[in-house]
């Protein structure tokens, strides 16, 4: 075996990592390795005076010597050493010429001359070769033979030593053999390349190895860089007691390795738990975040509900449904449906309630300060609170607030909240034809959810809001149910109380609700309903209420909501008309607040801006408001052929003046309606023509003038569509006008129904037609007598600028519309007749 100790060095590195924990174990084995050392350290002197006997050589015992610090050597363990010092070197060269084994010792002395420090027990080498290095000292081959017991040392001239070889004790016996078989079992095992280098590993493996050798190899392999252990396995010649030792260090080795694959295993196990647990909880917060936190919230839930006192078997079944969520397994899809029951239920209002403070007085001051007029609204406003303070009931009847958008039925509404001191809530039923929209859908369905009524109760926060129900007449009947129907269980004291949602499926109490409802046509609420409510009517506003309405509400709130100050946009009372009158077109004040809005933003940007607002006049406020700016039309003014003004209701909402026109031209009787009449409109032309037919002789109209003309009538279309039959009059006025070509009166317009014997009829909407009339600049106004009452409550500003004509014929109508009076055709005739006669 050639194997220099640099050799040695190189390992694998998992073998490395064995003879490091060998190295570590070595505090584990020093117990036994005390045990068995029983080597006196300082035992062998040396001489230093005298010379050995000349020719005293290896078979009188005496032999060269090499004592190395730091390599023990070992019977068969060969190895290369260079030899420093120059008397040793010299021995070295003797013995290896002489062909003589020479001692090699280890000491802890770095100087051989120096007293002590020699090993008693050494090794013999054979000197295999030497090499002279450039120094002069030389570089020696050796290889370990047999272990030699030193007696005595001298340093003088030469290095020399007494030694006599050491026979290894119980090398042959059964014992030793049994653990040497143990031995390589147990680095079979362990495998023995972890713990020598592979070529050694097979030796010792080897069947013909003795128990001494293999002892001293293992041994060496075992304590290798631990000169400690070196020593003590060389100084150990009882190969029982070497291979103790050996069991020692491996079983100490196997249970390091043991201790070190189970911590090894256990840090392993720690970690994957510990990862195991950190992705469990990631997982959970994951679900959690998905599911809102259900898992941990069930208890939350459960706690919130018992806060709501809610009527107990109400809770109860909250509570039932609170455990439910905490039994559904993951990712069941009951779990967003339960959820959002629950969560529902506690956004309810089920005992909070603001106290009632209803103080006449207090409540006028409110309604007075924002609110321009309505003074029979606000009245019966008055009376509802009065009531309501009285018997503590606050739907003994419900209040329809109805009227033309923009005339302050929101605002009225919200202003009965403020005066009682109750917090105001809304919904808006337009287009609503699903029962569920108002009762909501069961949980079953996807997407469930309570309806707009509890959605409402939600938002107010408390059980006895004012709750406004808007455009009630907007609500329509389909197949998926009444939503009317649904609406009167809402409304009817004797149910309200406990309304049934179909989502939440428990009893709701909405007793203590002050409904209020709006519409903008009363004939459009449903029956049953309408039936239910106490109509409050909120009319148009005629343009001097617009004006005070601007100034003294509009603007003062858009300026705080442009953050202006107050007084900042000034405008003129003469700008305003023009505003109201060519910016907008509206029965209520909506668009013109949004004007005023205009105006105020365009200010605000000019105040950041560091910049002056021109002042505001006829001329520039287009640039304020853009170029949609509506000129009244000059046509109404004056008086043409065949051109009336008719009063109208644009989209049933707002008055408005249209012209209807009649032209003829020849053809066979027939009469064009151009365009899209509805049933009521075609009867009414058709009874019109024939009125016309059966009136013409007295007209002046030649019947067989009427057989050989086509009469074409022109009706403006309106949003609301051309239907109702109140243009009775003014076609007929325009077809009269236009066969007789008698001018219509510059400035007249007119309303009312026709019949067959010419009897005018009582038509709808004339405060709004007239207000209409006045705005656009008509001077007079022909109506039904049968209209007589509705004009008490036109305003007066309406009343002096308009000269109204109550009739009841056709023939007042044409007789005061008309610029000429009518000549019967027979007196046309007559007077043919005379003026013939007087120019023949
Ligand atoms: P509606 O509900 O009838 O459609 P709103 O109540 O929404 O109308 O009124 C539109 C705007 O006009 C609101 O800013 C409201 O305050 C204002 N308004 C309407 N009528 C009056 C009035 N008489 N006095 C003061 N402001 C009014």
């Amino acid at each position: 075996m050639q194997e220099s100790n640099e050799k040695n060095k190189q390992k694998a590195p998992a073998k490395d990592d064995i003879q490091n924990k060998i190295a570590h174990s070595d505090g584990q084995v020093k117990g036994e390795i005390a045990k068995i050392k029983k080597q006196d350290k300082a035992a062998v002197v040396v001489d230093n005076e005298t010379k050995p006997e000349d020719k005293k050589s290896a078979k009188d015992g005496y032999y060269y010597a090499v004592a190395l610090g730091n390599i023990v050597c070992f019977p068969k363990f060969s190895f290369t050493c260079d030899i420093n010092n120059s008397l040793e070197a010299q021995g070295v060269e003797l013995a290896f010429k002489a062909n003589e084994p020479i001692v090699v010792v280890q000491t802890s002395r770095p100087q051989i001359s120096e007293d002590g420090g020699y090993e008693k027990i050494g090794c013999l080498c054979k000197v295999n070769n030497i090499v002279r290095k450039p120094d002069g000292l030389i570089r020696a081959f050796l290889v370990g033979t047999t272990r030699v017991e030193i007696t005595k040392a001298y340093t003088k001239e030469s290095v020399m030593v007494k030694a006599n070889v050491v026979e290894d004790k119980n090398a042959q016996s059964q014992k030793a053999y049994v653990m040497m078989q143990q031995l390589k079992k147990q680095l079979r095992e362990l495998k023995t390349e972890q713990v020598v280098a592979p070529q050694l590993g097979e030796m010792l493996l080897d069947n013909e190895l003795e128990p001494a050798e293999f002892s001293n190899l293992l041994g060496l392999a075992l304590s290798k860089d631990n000169i400690k252990l070196q020593k003590t396995f060389l100084n150990e010649i009882d190969v029982e007691k070497r291979l103790e030792l050996l069991c020692d260090i491996i079983s100490t080795l196997i249970a390091n390795i043991d201790t070190n694959k189970y911590i090894e295993r256990k840090v392993n196990e720690n970690l994957s738990k510990t990862q195991r647990e950190i992705y469990l909880r990631e997982q959970l917060h994951v679900i959690n975040d998905e599911l809102n936190g259900c898992v941990d919230e069930a208890e939350e839930f459960a706690n919130k509900i018992k806060e709501l006192h809610m009527p107990k078997e109400l809770e109860e079944k909250a509570l039932k449904e609170v455990a439910r969520l905490n039994k559904l397994p993951f990712g069941s899809p009951e779990i967003g449906y339960v959820r959002n029951f629950i969560e529902t239920v506690i956004e309810l209002p089920w005992d909070k309630k603001t106290p009632d403070n209803i103080n006449i007085k207090k409540a006028k001051a409110v309604l007075d300060s924002e609110h321009y007029a309505l003074d029979e609204v606000k009245k019966r406003i008055l009376e509802l609170l009065a009531v309501i303070k009285l018997t503590g009931k606050v739907n003994a009847q419900i209040i329809c607030l109805a009227g033309p958008p923009g005339v302050g039925k929101t605002s009225i509404a919200k202003s009965i909240a403020k005066a009682m001191g109750r917090k105001f809530t809304q919904i808006s039923l337009g287009g609503v034809s699903d029962e569920s929209v108002i009762r909501g859908h069961r949980r079953t369905y996807v997407g469930a959810m309570c309806g707009r009524i509890l959605a409402g109760m939600k938002l107010a926060g408390t059980v006895n809001p004012v709750f406004l129900l808007d455009e009630i007449d907007k609500m329509a009947r389909s197949n998926q149910g009444d939503p009317a129907s649904a609406l009167l269980e809402v409304l009817d004291p004797a149910q309200n109380d406990h309304f049934k949602d179909n989502f939440l499926e428990l009893p709701y109490d909405l007793s203590q609700v002050l409904f209020i409802t709006t519409a903008n046509y009363v004939r459009d609420i449903p029956e049953p309903l309408r039936d239910r409510m106490e109509i409050i009517e909120l009319r148009s506003y005629t343009d001097i209420e617009k004006m005070h309405i601007a100034t003294q509400y509009l603007l003062p709130k858009q300026e705080k909501l442009a953050g202006l100050r107050r007084g900042t946009v000034k405008l003129s009372n003469e700008l305003l008309s023009v505003i109201i009158n060519e910016f907008t077109f509206e029965a209520g004040v909506r668009s013109l607040e949004r004007k005023l809005a205009e105006i105020c933003r365009k200010y605000a940007v000019a105040k950041v801006a560091g910049t002056k607002v021109p002042a505001l006049n006829e001329q520039n406020i287009v640039e304020f408001l853009g170029h949609n700016r509506v000129k009244k039309l000059d046509i109404f003014r004056g008086g043409q052929v065949g051109q009336v003004p008719a009063l109208s209701v644009v989209g049933s909402i707002t008055g408005d003046v249209m012209l209807v026109e009649a032209v003829l031209c020849e053809g066979n009787g027939g009469l064009n309606l151009m365009c899209n009449p509805g049933k009521m409109m075609q009867d009414s032309s058709k009874i019109v023509h024939a009125l016309i037919k059966s009136r013409a002789l007295s007209w002046g109209i030649q019947p067989k003038t009427i057989l050989k003309t086509d009469i074409n009538l022109s009706i403006p279309q309106t949003p609301g569509g051309v239907e109702g039959p109140s243009a009775g009059i003014t076609m007929t006025t325009a077809i009269v006008s236009a066969f007789t070509k008698n001018p219509v009166r510059s400035g007249v317009g007119m309303t009312g129904e026709i019949g067959l014997n010419g009897r005018v009829f009582p038509i709808g909407g004339l405060r709004d037609k007239l207000i209409a009339a006045s705005r656009i600049g008509l001077t007079e106004c022909i109506i039904p007598k049968d209209n007589e009452e509705d004009l008490w409550n036109l305003p007066d500003e309406v009343k002096s600028k308009l000269k109204i004509h109550m009739v009841t014929t056709i023939d007042e109508v044409l007789k005061l519309a008309l610029e000429n009076p009518l000549t019967p055709v027979e007196e046309i005739v007559e007077k043919e007749k005379q003026e013939k006669e007087k120019s023949e």
